[in-house]
């Protein structure tokens, strides 16, 4: 059970029974921290542990956590191939996978290192595949090798391909799941969770509290929709598709801007999934290195495949036709989109067209699997990137973690971009923004 901030109870439906037990609200904290995806919950659990005499809360504004981008991924475990060697991406990536297997061991959470194989079919993508392998060295990802198309039949029986990065160190998990014990480790340390609030002021206040004796010990007021209160010190915010908005509320800047691109999955027919041992994925685009379907094994058995990536006209909009007019007005009248569009129009139109005619998909993916045929697949669910984007249409591809100015600046963090894979590199994450508010903020 849940309490919120109206002092109503909730019941979670949640993997992990009793995960979030009953805590008395408090109205004053230490630190609050916004939004209860994987990221605010790894990152409140670090603060908790290392600083168990203060107070915090976790303040979401859904009935569940970790529902969003959390509760809609891949499920993989990178490895830490892809990113620029020294990047933020590249560091928290091969530290979190490697934190994140001790963790479902120390907690018994099930994963499955399944291993996964990037898989050139053409002589053209040799070089790019040879440089990934170079990068991924340099990343200091483990085990990683090259192997020919043999190597590629023994990994893979079905996978045609004529050679293929190897990384048997990448994972699957439920990283639901695993959000979920991070939030039930904070509420055991001592936190308190709040569902059903959904932040849209954040700011400094002048007067105390009514009835308090403490002063102004707790200058930032964070109110939610329902008019709801809580004071507290310090702010943290990890909104994933909102961290713009969450910023701009704050009086911090609104940009990098977020957009919303949903990318639909299909899924393999169970009578298919012998076809599937562990990932596949293509030889990345490196303009588009979040783009290329991919087939993923779950946890559950199932395989999925995918996904596209296509403009959503709500932000947490996992159906084609979810609209919200405020999200897409946002959308259209943004510069940097209106750039990105302009630059990649045929990509677009390409992605939206797999995305209607599945058949176009299938073909792609009959290259990797020449078995499979459309019949073999269903259409499966969605999920929707948070894709931070810049003026002038650049995607904006690091993790990105800022303050802000003024006094209310002083005393907020935001987690601005936390894009794939930011759940494998949740722990690792969790440790460097922690660092951050130790530095920044007098705790
Ligand atoms: C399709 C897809 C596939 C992916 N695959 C992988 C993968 O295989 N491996 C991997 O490592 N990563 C993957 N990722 C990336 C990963 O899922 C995300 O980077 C990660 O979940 C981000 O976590 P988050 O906490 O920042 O955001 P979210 O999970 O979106 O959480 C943000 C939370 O903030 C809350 N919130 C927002 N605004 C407010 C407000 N005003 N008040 C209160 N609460 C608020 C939201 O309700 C939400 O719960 C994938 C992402 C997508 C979309």
């Amino acid at each position: 059970m849940i309490r919120t901030l109206s002092g109503a109870t909730l019941k979670a439906a949640q993997p992990i029974k009793d995960i979030i037990t009953t805590r008395r609200l408090h109205s004053t904290y230490d630190v609050a921290v916004v939004g209860g995806g994987i990221v605010g919950l790894a990152t409140v659990r670090e603060l908790i542990l290392r600083h168990p005499s203060l107070s915090f809360v976790l303040l979401e504004k859904e009935k569940e956590l970790a529902v969003h981008q959390s509760g809609h991924n891949s499920g993989v475990i990178h490895s830490g191939i892809y990113y620029t060697p020294g990047s933020l991406k590249a560091r928290l990536c091969v530290r979190g996978a490697t934190l994140a297997y001790e963790y479902c061991d120390k907690k018994g959470l099930p994963y499955k290192k399944c291993g996964k194989l990037i898989v050139a079919l053409e002589q053209e993508e040799i070089p790019r595949l040879r440089a990934l392998y170079e990068r991924g060295m340099k990343n200091n990802v483990r085990d990683l090798s090259i192997v020919d198309a043999k190597g590629i039949r023994e990994r893979e029986p079905f996978c045609r391909g004529i050679m293929a990065l190897d990384s048997p160190y990448t994972g699957i998990v439920d990283w639901r799941m695993v959000a979920l014990r991070y939030g039930q480790d904070f509420e055991e340390a001592g936190g308190t969770v709040v569902t059903e609030s959904e932040v849209n002021d954040i700011s400094m206040v002048t007067e105390s509290p009514a009835g308090s004796t403490e002063g102004m010990k707790y200058p930032i007021a964070i109110r939610d929709k329902k008019g709801n209160e809580v004071r507290c010190r310090y702010v943290l915010t990890c909104g994933g598709l909102y961290s713009d908005r969450l910023s701009q509320i704050s009086g911090c800047s609104r940009e990098p801007r977020i957009v919303p691109f949903r990318g639909d999955y299909l899924v393999l027919k169970p009578e298919k999934h012998y076809l599937v041992k562990g990932n596949i994925y293509p030889v990345p685009d490196p303009r588009f290195p979040f783009l290329g379907v991919h087939f993923t094994p779950r946890m559950d058995g199932s395989v999925w495949l995918g996904p596209n990536a296509v403009l959503a006209f709500k932000r947490e909009g996992y159906k084609v036709y979810d609209f919200n007019v405020r999200d897409f007005a946002d959308a259209l009248l943004f510069r940097g989109l209106q750039r990105l569009v302009m630059k990649n129009l045929s990509y677009g139109i390409g992605e939206m067209y797999r995305g209607i005619f599945i058949g176009a998909q299938v073909k792609i993916l009959q290259k990797y699997i020449p078995e499979l045929s459309l019949s073999d697949v269903l259409r499966g669910p969605a999920g929707v990137r948070a894709q931070a984007l810049d003026r002038d249409g650049n995607l904006v591809d690091d993790f990105v973690f800022d303050g802000g100015v003024g006094d209310v600046g002083s005393r907020v963090l935001h987690v601005r971009n936390a894009p794939s894979p930011a759940a494998t590199s949740s722990l690792a994450i969790a440790e460097m923004v922690a660092d951050e508010v130790e530095s920044r903020f007098a705790l």
